[in-house]
């Protein structure tokens, strides 16, 4: 079983200013990060940048939340993955419920943004998960697995391969309500078999993280799942010390070997 390094992402979502930059970076500065850890904050587009030049001498990577398709043209108010790229960012969230749902993205959206993001240079973080209602119905594992087949089969297996995922049940996101470690491993275990019917070896390699209301409270049990490789943090990665505390906490897991 290869070893799959841990990943923990912190998406700000439309929150923070330039003073929270500033208060977050040097809050971080004094705080110990895992060096087995890979850390990644994803905050709005407009901070990109300040972000960056905050946290440059910090053993943390920069994403995006969004972008659009194209490389360049007229498409106002939008931003091209490549100059997320220019602006330092490393990783690209797409797919996230809350760009499915008021967004209106679509699978063959999120395909294209994951294709784009690769054609850029920018790794990938595809977020699919099921809504109450789905899972209430019997319906989350086909919900999850048509979303993750949708994009593999638009973008192909082997640029799939080079991306992450992240579970996030939409009825956990934002509200309180985490996903119990039995119901997470289940669909992580879930995802993992469907990677496995398209590719054995990137089944074994793609992280799969775990995304909704992941917390310090419950983060441990969570990340001691055998199929949980991180976690995708909304709310709990506004606090430096709570974001962190996670980091701590994925990578004493992973040296430990209980994940
Ligand atoms: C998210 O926005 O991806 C998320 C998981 O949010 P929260 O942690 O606040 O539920």
């Amino acid at each position: 079983m290869p070893t799959r390094r841990p990943l923990i992402a912190g998406n700000w979502k439309m929150n923070g200013s330039l003073a929270f930059v500033d208060e977050f970076a040097a809050r971080l500065a004094e705080l110990q990060m895992p060096e087995n850890v890979t850390i990644v904050v994803l905050p709005p587009a407009a901070y990109l940048e300040p972000v960056a030049g905050a946290l440059r001498d910090q053993p943390v990577e920069l994403g995006a939340q969004n972008a659009h398709i194209e490389s360049a043209g007229a498409y106002t108010g939008e931003i091209a993955p490549e100059m997320v790229r220019d602006l330092g960012a490393q990783w690209l969230l797409v797919g996230h419920s809350e760009r499915r749902e008021y967004f209106g993205e679509t699978d063959e959206v999120v395909a294209d943004k994951f294709g784009a993001a690769l054609r850029a240079g920018l790794s990938p973080i595809l977020c699919v998960g099921e809504t109450l209602d789905q899972r209430q119905a019997g319906e989350a594992e086909a919900v999850v697995g048509e979303q993750i087949r949708a994009v593999a089969a638009m973008v192909g297996a082997p640029a799939f391969a080079a991306g992450t995922i992240a579970y996030e049940p939409v009825w956990a996101i934002g509200t309180g309500q985490t996903a119990t470690p039995d119901q997470a491993q289940a669909m992580h275990a879930f995802i993992r078999a469907q990677l496995a019917n398209v590719d054995a070896e990137m089944a074994g390699q793609m992280r799969v993280l775990y995304g909704g209301s992941m917390n310090t409270e419950n983060a441990e049990q969570l990340l001691a799942e055998p199929d949980i490789d991180g976690g995708l943090i909304g709310g709990a990665s506004l606090k430096a010390d709570g974001f962190a505390a996670i980091a701590v906490v994925a990578g004493a897991m992973a040296s430990s070997g209980d994940n």
